[in-house]
């Protein structure tokens, strides 16, 4: 089996607690690949919006996040 994981770069998880998790789905948060800015207004599902902070379309809502294998939940 071809193990294609990602087209993304590799890239360190973001570990985040579970209560941060759940309150960043809720709020709607998104966090930036490129500065780790937060952003409000994203979608859990939103990709490659634009950073407020750096410019670069690297902002992803909180769940995309979890599905590309870039978040880990620490307890
Ligand atoms: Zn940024």
């Amino acid at each position: 089996m071809a193990d294609h994981e990602h087209t993304e770069q590799a890239r360190e998880p973001i570990t985040i607690t579970d209560a941060d998790y759940r309150a960043a789905l809720n709020e709607h948060t998104g966090l930036c690949l490129e500065c780790g800015a937060e952003r409000g207004c994203c979608e859990p599902d939103a990709r490659r919006y634009r950073c407020e902070e750096c410019n670069a379309r690297a902002v992803y809502g909180i769940e995309e996040l979890m599905l590309m294998g870039l978040l880990e939940i620490t307890e």
